[in-house]
């Protein structure tokens, strides 16, 4: 299946065998990033496009900041597997993913090269502008499937993204002191909490338990959005940056 790349940043089409029609009348209006998580460029390569493995991605973005094409926007992609973002529960249907190459966790998580941030930047620039897509919307894989999955990883640079405008991020507050909610406890400030993250978008039940569901979800919102400490324990500033975020999306307009 050769075809002609949606985006005119791409370098090079390489066909995946691992696609299928999306599911639903909606247009994809979501972006998923993700780090391909292994030993080198090739292998993820040829991890993404081979028959029989089951996973893909639209695109490949490489270090130098070449960019792949493998699916077209149009289809779907095998790149989120079981996850969830508000009431979306068929994450692959709803969006566009993108793997950026680097080793992540499993290889001492390498920093990302500018020139590969800078690509990425451009090709999500060119999908949000074509497909509509608000910035809100340009999320990690631990976003949408938090306790299973870690990337694009704490060192990923939302921050430079969204001096661009890709993805909804503000400063997180410092960290000090002061009394924190974990998993074990219950209450009133247990239920704010679930119902902010929720309310953000992330999959949590607003039971008022800090179970191991919300701890994990603590641990995705940090690794985004307050990413010097990834514990999963809701201390000040995490409280602080989620108010904060949400405050943001609201002065945005952004919410759909
Ligand atoms: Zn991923």
């Amino acid at each position: 299946m050769k075809f002609i790349p949606d985006s005119s940043v791409v370098s090079d089409v390489i066909p995946s065998a691992n696609y299928g029609d999306r599911r639903g009348e909606r247009a994809p209006d979501m972006i998923v990033l993700h780090y391909t998580g292994m030993s080198d460029a090739e292998v993820a390569i040829r991890r993404l496009t081979n028959a029989g493995t089951e996973v893909s991605a639209h695109y490949i973005v490489r270090e130098d900041g070449r960019i792949i094409q493998c699916v077209p926007e149009s289809l779907r992609a095998w790149h989120a597997g079981a996850a969830t973002w508000g009431a979306d529960t068929d994450v692959n249907s709803c969006s566009i993913g993108i793997e950026i190459v680097n080793g992540g966790h499993d290889y001492g998580l390498p920093p990302y090269p500018l020139r590969q941030i800078a690509a990425v930047i451009a090709l999500c620039k060119g999908i949000m502008i074509r497909r509509n897509i608000v910035r809100e919307r340009v999320l990690g894989h631990s976003d949408v499937a938090p306790g299973r999955k870690q990337d694009p990883g704490e060192k990923f640079p939302w921050q430079l993204l969204a001096d661009s405008g890709v993805g909804l991020y503000v400063l997180p507050a410092k960290i000090v002191p002061g009394p924190t909610l974990q998993i074990g406890e219950t209450g009133a400030d247990v239920l704010a909490l679930q119902e902010a993250l929720a309310g953000y978008g992330y999959s949590v039940t607003a039971s008022g338990q800090y179970d191991s569901t919300t701890r994990d979800v603590v641990a995705a919102f940090q690794r985004h959005f307050r990413p010097a400490r990834v514990d999963g324990i809701a201390d000040p500033s995490t409280l602080t940056t989620l108010r904060d975020l949400l405050r943001a999306r609201g002065a945005n307009g952004a919410r759909t």
